[in-house]
């Protein structure tokens, strides 16, 4: 006789949440369903150890998915360590977990408010198999118990039976009835899918019967046909397939692990072609417990290019379940070229998104992963600064996001910073290190210079005033740079300075003092000058100034120490941002002979109609020079040609 008995009230409030669909995401039932065979799978093995009568005749561990189309039914079988009828009671009809208790009461609290992943976070497992069966039967038998087992059925309306039934194997059988609208998880390609996205790396085999219909050929590959002419029916073959890789690799012993297993699970998870740029392997036990396999791969993969594609990042895992592969609480954005795997054993198999986010456990993992990375780059550095040139090559953009993530360890991604600098030849690079190692003693800040491209930086007139005195300028031209550069104070106490901003003090005292005895001779001729040039410039510059930082060149075009460069302005436009137009400063170099000149044809006549036509022309050759465009070419190029034609008149 069957017994109908009634769930625990907190039981059948679950169910009700459950049915109702609060978990987003359906297929995860059958997730469930397994992790809990492979659970039980692992208890009698480790029972077995000690008696090994347990096992009786059934000595391999499997965990089968039995489809029957018929009866539109899934049943998951395991050979595990079964239940008793009283473990039947205590684990599936009543709520054995305290967590699905406070889930209640939060529940009660919130009332509407609750997101629907929550449900995942309390140990609810088993009842998820009612967002998609109406009916579940279990079958089972504690290992090592007498032959007899206990069947309990449920319809998910708050009602049970349980019963002893007859089972010759150990092991519990999960049979779901499926909904309607759910007969999908009885096809074949689907259970695949589901089990080689969230299971395929659980230890145990997970098999299916897998049916194959093969028309009766003959030799010549025509169809054989009956006694009624008709082809006869096709030849049906049953095999049973293993759905899951089981190759928990990650969970096997470094020294173990040959290079092509590497390879094999890199390009598995990875979907690259190529081998992985470093693998790091290792495991972390005390404050937290976990196993990690991390990647670097050699290139970009093409998935970081793809907005709407959800990078497969580093994935998450929890006691070799899957869990998820979208986890920013695990790997800082700056580090999403990474791919692998982490398999933590402090966080809950049912964990949930908002949980992630609070958990402790992923914030240790996160630290020692970042350490891990950070300290391998480190090092790859050191040993082989050409095979890190490389790795920066490839990523180096993307890990320079994290000198304004990651404050924490900005000094160590500071370290692993590569740079084309003034004082190197084409295609070399420097660190922040080796710069400072070169500095000169007079040299007080490590300079530098944001440009579009290497050659613009090298013809960059701002930089005569440095190479005239030796001090090497490093190279900006990762557009990111602008963006990130200046979240650096200083580098082993020396300041960061932007060499197309603001003011330039680079002469002695002594130079100081030369400088200004020539000066004070053409001090008001200059100042003049000066404001000549700003009227006759007022729409097109903020200032202009006396250079001290230009030496060949009579002038260029400078920023406000605050303000956003130029080189930013044209990111941002590109991005569509809304940029307001910010003019530049124009310094003009008083020793250069066409300054002097003019400054003397300002002198005599201030109306001078040439000195309007030259101011113009001088700034756009600065604009031409910072690589910016001209405002009106057809005009510039007009002048430039009448110019030519009166200095040849002349010559001639
Ligand atoms: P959880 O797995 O988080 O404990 P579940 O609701 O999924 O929560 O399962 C409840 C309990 O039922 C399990 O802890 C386990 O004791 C028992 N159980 C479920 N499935 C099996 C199985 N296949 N074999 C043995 N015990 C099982």
């Amino acid at each position: 006789m069957d017994e109908k008995r009634e769930f625990k009230t907190e039981v059948k409030q679950m169910l009700d949440l459950v049915i109702h669909s609060l978990y987003s995401n359906k297929e995860i039932f059958l997730r469930e369903v397994i992790s809990n065979a492979s659970d039980a799978i692992d208890r009698a093995r480790f029972e077995s150890v000690k008696d090994a009568a347990i096992l009786e005749d059934d000595p391999e561990w499997k965990i089968k998915l039995v489809v029957d189309k018929d009866a539109k039914t899934l049943t998951v079988v395991d050979n595990g360590i079964g239940m008793t009828a009283e473990e039947v009671e205590k684990n599936i009809g009543t709520v054995a977990n305290s967590g699905t208790k406070k889930f209640l009461e939060t529940l009660q609290a919130n009332k509407e408010k609750l997101p629907p992943e929550l449900i995942g976070q309390f140990g609810v497992g088993f009842y998820s198999i009612f967002m998609v069966a109406d009916e579940v039967t279990v079958v089972t038998r504690r290992a090592g118990d007498p032959k007899a087992g206990t069947k309990w059925v449920s319809k998910g309306d708050g009602y049970y039976t349980i019963e002893p039934c007859e089972k010759a194997k150990r092991g519990t059988e999960v049979t779901m009835h499926l909904t309607a609208e759910n007969e999908e998880y009885l096809e074949e390609w689907k259970l695949r899918k589901i089990v080689e996205k969230y299971s395929n790396f659980v230890e145990h085999p997970i098999t299916m019967d897998i049916t194959r219909e093969e028309p009766v050929k003959d030799a010549d590959g025509k169809d054989v046909l009956g006694e009624d002419g008709k082809p006869v029916p096709p030849k049906v073959t049953v095999t049973e397939e293993t759905l899951n890789s089981q190759k928990a690799i990650w969970l096997r012993s470094k020294s173990e692990i040959k290079k092509e297993e590497y390879e094999q699970f890199y390009k598995h998870i990875s979907h690259d072609f190529q081998e992985p740029f470093e693998t790091l392997h290792w495991s972390v036990e005390g404050q937290a417990e976990f196993k990690a396999l991390v990647f670097i791969p050699k290139k970009p993969l093409w998935d970081m290019f793809m907005q709407e594609q959800r990078p497969h990042g580093v994935q998450l895992y929890v006691h070799r379940v899957f869990i998820t592969d979208n986890c920013e609480e695990l790997v800082p954005h700056y580090l999403r070229f990474l791919r692998g795997v982490v398999d933590s054993s402090d966080l809950p198999l049912n964990v949930s998104r908002e949980m992630l986010q609070e958990a402790h456990a992923l914030r240790v993992i996160r630290k020692n992963l970042v350490k891990k990375v950070l300290d391998t780059l480190a090092d790859i550095q050191k040993k082989s600064p050409e095979r890190y040139a490389e790795f920066f090559a490839s990523f180096g953009s993307i890990l320079k996001e994290g000198l304004r993530e990651d404050f924490e360890n900005s000094e160590k991604i500071q370290k692993l910073l590569l740079f084309n600098s003034s004082a190197l030849d084409d295609g070399k690079t420097t660190t922040l290190e080796e710069y400072v190692k070169r500095m000169p003693e007079a040299q007080k800040e490590i300079y530098y210079l944001t440009a579009a491209s290497l050659e613009a930086a090298k013809n960059s007139p701002q930089l005569e005033v440095f190479r005239k005195k030796g001090f090497e300028v490093l190279y900006l031209v990762d557009p990111i740079d602008e963006f990130v550069i200046p979240s650096i104070n200083d580098f082993q106490g020396k300041a960061l300075k932007d060499i197309s901003k603001g003011e330039v003090d680079l002469e002695t005292e002594e130079e100081k003092k030369a400088k200004a005895e020539e000066r004070k001779a053409h001090e008001t001729a200059d100042n003049a000058w000066v404001a000549t040039l700003k009227e006759l410039l007022k729409d097109q510059v903020k200032d202009v100034k006396l250079s001290t930082r230009l030496t060949d060149s009579a002038c260029c075009l400078v920023d406000d120490e605050w303000a956003m460069s130029q080189q930013m302005q044209r990111i941002m436009k590109a991005m569509k941002q809304d940029v307001p137009d910010t003019k530049q400063i124009l310094e003009i170099n008083p020793d250069h002979p066409l300054i002097a000149s003019m400054r003397q044809v300002n002198e005599k006549d201030v109306k001078d109609p040439r000195l309007a036509t030259y101011a113009k022309l001088l700034f756009d050759s600065a604009c031409l020079m910072a690589n910016q465009p001209v405002a009106n070419p057809v005009e510039f190029a007009k002048q430039v040609a009448s110019l030519m034609a009166d200095g040849l008149k002349d010559n001639s």
